[in-house]
């Protein structure tokens, strides 16, 4: 076994500690990546403060994280997408059955046994806890690490790990491109990715916000418009006009007034994952031949996409970076929607 570091938490507290665990053995299939970069999920929060509870509940001590980028140390002996040196990605899955229609067309994460997920989860024996990017190593079976081909900061690219492919898997499925007007809903980690890629993309792009100070960075990312969306009035004005809206807000909040700003045939996407539900009426899809659709990450094939289509476009997260001593701060300011737009953890020099 491989002894490591990382910082667990040990109830809903949400409160941080340095934990020694082991990693298993690099088998003939598996790489050891030496993590350098680490960000800081929503998810992370709703799973520490186990507010999925009916879903995925929390299982402590919980070692989050499941936006890594880090550098190859070992490679088992059958290994060949990797080798020692090279820069690997890990995200929100580390290994899935392998065998159902999901993981055969490469969509692991709809796996029909339930993909091990990176952290608060188990390998797929349904035993061995699984411990996520809040530290030093991770080993996985190569297939389901991706290549990342990027030198210089890596702090950037981390994010694109959850935040990038949540956001890019709807707007590629859902065709965004030029002529299109795009809406992003909640500008955080996953918002501000969602603008760079629409605008990538080629999509003329707006965000709907809660915080007025967030105006001039979401020009600076290159949304044109910005609508606070708890103005009444300026949501009434934008009724019927989007194509495509992506809904990344973390907090309970309606979602009528997005179906209202979509146009004939457009395409209300969610991403984000709020605790309660929400009640809508069946006409306000009927009466413009509307779209509800929902979103989980993306599979490994998608994922060396999107990081390949991110590397072309130049497009990586605006993070903030910490050290591991600041992540309550981090949570802290996540929540109060003061992200700007993703804290990752610099987990080289932890
Ligand atoms: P985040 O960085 O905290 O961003 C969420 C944004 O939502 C905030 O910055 C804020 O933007 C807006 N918001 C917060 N409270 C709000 C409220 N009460 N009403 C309206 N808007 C509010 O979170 P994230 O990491 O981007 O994650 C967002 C959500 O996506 C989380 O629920 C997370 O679990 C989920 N997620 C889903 C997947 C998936 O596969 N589907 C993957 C990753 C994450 P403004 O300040 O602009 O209003
Ligand atoms: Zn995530
Ligand atoms: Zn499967």
């Amino acid at each position: 076994m491989i002894e490591t570091r990382g910082f667990a938490v040990h109830g809903t507290d949400a409160k941080f500690s340095p934990f020694n665990f082991e990693r298993r053995d690099v088998g003939p299939n598996d790489i050891l990546i030496d993590i350098e970069y680490c960000g800081i999920c929503h998810s992370d929060i709703h799973q520490v403060k186990d507010e999925w509870h009916d879903m995925m509940p929390a299982n402590y001590p919980m070692v989050p994280g499941h936006e890594i980028v880090g550098r190859v140390t070992k490679v088992g002996v059958g290994v060949t997408k990797f080798k020692e040196g090279d820069i690997a990605g890990i995200g929100c899955f580390v290994d899935s059955c392998r065998e159902c229609p999901s993981c055969t067309t490469g969509n692991e994460h709809y796996c029909f046994k339930q993909a091990a997920f990176t952290y608060n989860g188990t390998e797929m024996d349904r035993e061995t806890p699984t411990y996520g990017g809040y530290s030093k190593h991770y080993v996985i079976d190569e297939n389901y690490a991706v290549k990342v081909n990027a030198e210089g900061d890596l702090s950037g690219v981390a994010p694109l790990l959850c935040a990038g492919i949540t956001t890019y898997s709807p707007l590629k499925k859902f065709n965004v491109g030029p002529g299109q007007k795009v809406g992003v809903v909640g500008l955080g980690g996953l918002g501000h990715m969602a603008v760079k890629i629409a605008k990538a993309m080629g999509a003329d792009v707006t965000v709907f916000s809660t915080s007025p100070g967030k105006e001039a960075d979401a020009q600076k990312l290159g949304a044109s418009g910005f609508i606070i969306s708890r103005d009444a009035e300026a949501m009434t004005a934008a009724a019927g006009t989007f194509n495509f809206i992506i809904d990344t807000v973390s907090a309970d909040h309606d979602v009528n007034p997005y179906i209202a700003a979509l146009g004939i045939g457009g395409v209300l996407a969610f991403v984000g994952m709020p605790g309660s539900p929400n009640t809508i009426h069946q006409a306000s899809l009927i009466m413009g031949n509307k779209v509800l659709a929902g979103s989980l990450i993306g599979g490994i094939p998608e994922t060396q996409e999107m990081l390949d289509f991110c590397a072309k476009h130049g497009v990586t997260a605006d993070v903030e970076l910490i050290s591991p001593d600041r992540i309550e701060e981090a949570y802290d300011r996540t929540v109060k929607s003061d992200v700007r737009y993703r804290f990752v953890i610099d987990m080289k020099n932890a």
